[in-house]
C-alpha cells in the first residue's frame, strides 16, 4: 500500500533525493567509494558544499555580505549560538511556542531578554500581533513556523531592529527578504535533508560585535572563515541537502513552493472546516501551511483513536498530533505531493460517512 508521509520531522523528502542519496551511498559519482567513507576534504566533496551554498543564495535571493553555513547540533544548538554571537546587552523574543521558549531560555544566560508578547495562555494557537519591539535591543528573535501548534508568520515582519529567525520548518516554502535578518537558521530535517545538518544564514558584518569570548566551535566566525569545514561536517546530509536544493530549483524555486503550499493547505483546511467531525486548532489568519493541526469536534471526541487507526490503515503516516497538544497534525512540507493531501481528505470524508 502507498504510504503518505505526514511526519513532522524528520520528514518527507522528494523521492529523487532519496534515490540519488542511496546511489551515492553505494558509489559516489563513479569514484568507486561510498559517500560514507570519503574525506570531507576530498576534491569531489568540496564542489558539493560550494554548489549547496550557491543554490541556497540563489533560491532565497540572499544579498551580498551573507554566509551560508552547514553545521552540526540542530536548531537547538543555535538557541545558544545565537545569543553567544549576537547578544551583548538586550534581546527581544516573540514567544509563540515551545521552540521559541527554549530559544529564549538560552538567551537569558547571556543578557537581558524581553518577551515582547506570548500566546502561551491560549496554548499558542495564534501569533501575537500587538506588541512593540524596544528600539535598543541587539536583535528580535522569531520562530516563523510553530511546528507543534500549526501557526505561522507567513510574511517578513516590519520592525526597526535586525531580526533573527528559526525557520526550521518553513524554509524554502516562501520567498524571504533576507536583508531584514542578521541570522536565519534551522534543523534540516523538516524541509531540506535527513537529520544531522543545521543550516545558518548569517550577515557577516553583524559578527564580531560582542565583547565576550566565544568558544571556537560556537563562534560563527570560525565557520564563516572555514567554509563550514573547520571540523568534519555532516557529509551525507549535506549531500542530500544539495539534491533537495537542485530539486527545488528544477521545480521552479520558492515561489512555486509557496504556490503549492497554499494550494495544499487550502485544500486540507477547507475539508477541516467543512467536515462536521473535525475542527482546526489554530487561529484562521495564523494557520500554518506546513503543519496543519486539527482535533475531533467535541461531540466526536471519543472517536479520536478510531480515526487515527482508520487513517493509518489507509496509508496515512505520522498524523498524530504532538504529545503536548494531542489531536492530529498533518505536516505538508515542500516534498509532500498534492495527491497525498487528497488521500487524507478522502479519508476524512469516508470517516464522516461511516458516522
Ligand atoms: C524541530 C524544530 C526545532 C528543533 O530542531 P533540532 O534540529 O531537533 O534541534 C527547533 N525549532 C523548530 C521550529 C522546529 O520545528
Amino acid at each position: 500500500m502507498k504510504k503518505h508521509n505526514f511526519n513532522a520531522g524528520p520528514s518527507i523528502l522528494p523521492r529523487e533525493v532519496i534515490e540519488e542519496t542511496a546511489k551515492a551511498v553505494l558509489d559516489f559519482q563513479g569514484s568507486g567509494l561510498s559517500i560514507l567513507e570519503i574525506s570531507h576534504r576530498a576534491k569531489n566533496f568540496q564542489p558539493v558544499v560550494d554548489e549547496a551554498v550557491a543554490l541556497f543564495k540563489e533560491l532565497l535571493n540572499i544579498p551580498e555580505g551573507y554566509s551560508v553555513l552547514f553545521l552540526g547540533g540542530g536548531a537547538s544548538m543555535e538557541f545558544c549560538m545565537v545569543p553567544y554571537n549576537f547578544l551583548e546587552k538586550k534581546a527581544a523574543y516573540l514567544n509563540t511556542g515551545v521552540w521559541a521558549k527554549k530559544a529564549m531560555k538560552e538567551a537569558k544566560a547571556f543578557g537581558e531578554v524581553v518577551e515582547v508578547a506570548s500566546s502561551a495562555e491560549a496554548t499558542y494557537t495564534y501569533i501575537p500581533k500587538d506588541y512593540t519591539v524596544p528600539a535598543d535591543v541587539d536583535y528580535f528573535h522569531i520562530t516563523t513556523n510553530n511546528t507543534i501548534y500549526g501557526t505561522e508568520i507567513k510574511e517578513d515582519l516590519d520592525v526597526n531592529v535586525p531580526m533573527i529567525a528559526d525557520m526550521s520548518s518553513d524554509i524554502f516554502s516562501r520567498p524571504v527578504d533576507v536583508s531584514k535578518y542578521i541570522c536565519i537558521y534551522g534543523g534540516a530535517q523538516k524541509n531540506l535533508a535527513p537529520a544531522g545538518v543545521t543550516f545558518v544564514i548569517v550577515k557577516n558584518e553583524a559578527l564580531g560585535k560582542v565583547s565576550r569570548y566565544i568558544p571556537t566551535m560556537l563562534n560563527y566566525q570560525t565557520h564563516v572563515g572555514g567554509g563550514s569545514m573547520f571540523n568534519t561536517p555532516p557529509v551525507l546530509p549535506i549531500y542530500s541537502a544539495l539534491l533537495t536544493l537542485r530539486w527545488l530549483k528544477a521545480q521552479g524555486g520558492v515561489k512555486e513552493m509557496e504556490r503549492r503550499a497554499i494550494e495544499k493547505a487550502d485544500m486540507l483546511y477547507a475539508e477541516i472546516d467543512r467536515n462536521k467531525m473535525f475542527v482546526g486548532t489554530a487561529a484562521k489568519e495564523d494557520r500554518s501551511r506546513m503543519n496543519i493541526c486539527f482535533v475531533m469536534a467535541p461531540e466526536y471526541k471519543e472517536l479520536e483513536a478510531e480515526f487515527l487507526q482508520f487513517a493509518t490503515e489507509k496509508g496515512m503516516v505520522g498524523i498524530k498530533g504532538h504529545r503536548s497538544v494531542g489531536g492530529f497534525r498533518a505536516s505538508c512540507y515542500n516534498a509532500m505531493p498534492k495527491e497525498s493531501v487528497q488521500a487524507l481528505i478522502d479519508c476524512m470524508k469516508e470517516f464522516e460517512k461511516l458516522h
